[in-house]
C-alpha cells in the first residue's frame, strides 16, 4: 500500500534544519540521531534524506543508491554509538498497527543495556 508522504512531519523538519537534532551521523544519504525520548541507554534513530513514509515504501520505490546508503550507513552509526561489541536491536515501525507515529521511515537502533522482549 501506498502512504502519502506529509512534508510536515517531525523528521522533515529536521531534515530540513527547522528543528534541531543530536547528531551521531550523517552522510548523503542518511542522517541519525538521538531519540528525543530514549526508550534505552542508547537509542537512536535513522532516516534516509528522501520523502519515504516506511520501510516497504523506501524498499519500493528507492533508487539502489538510496537503499545501499542506507544500509552502509547502519555500521557507520553502530560505530559512532558504540554498541557494535554488547549489541543492539533495530526496530522499524510501520503503519497503524505497527504504531509508527512518525510517517518518515526511521530504524530504531536500541542498546547500551539488556533491551529486553521482542515485544511487551
Ligand atoms: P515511531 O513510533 O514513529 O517508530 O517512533 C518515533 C520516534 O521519534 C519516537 O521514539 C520519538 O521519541 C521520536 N521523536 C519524536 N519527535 C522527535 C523529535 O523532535 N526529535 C527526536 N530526536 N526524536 C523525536
Amino acid at each position: 500500500m501506498h502512504r502519502a508522504y506529509n512534508d510536515a512531519n517531525i523528521f522533515a523538519k529536521i531534515l530540513r534544519g527547522e528543528i534541531p537534532n543530536d547528531t551521531v551521523y550523517e552522510d548523503d544519504y542518511v542522517l541519525a540521531f538521538r531519540d528525543i525520548n530514549p526508550q534505552k541507554q542508547i537509542h537512536a534513530l535513522i532516516i534516509p534524506k528522501g520523502r519515504y513514509t516506511d520501510l516497504t515504501n523506501f524498499c519500493d520505490r528507492a533508487s539502489d543508491n538510496e537503499i545501499i546508503g542506507l544500509m552502509r550507513a547502519v555500521p557507520k552509526v553502530i560505530d559512532a554509538l558504540g554498541v557494535d561489541e554488547m549489541g543492539y536491536r533495530i526496530i522499524s515501525n510501520i503503519g497503524e498497527d505497527g504504531q509508527q507515529e512518525v510517517p518518515h521511515l526511521h530504524l530504531h537502533i536500541l542498546g547500551g543495556e539488556v533491551v529486553g522482549p521482542l515485544v511487551s
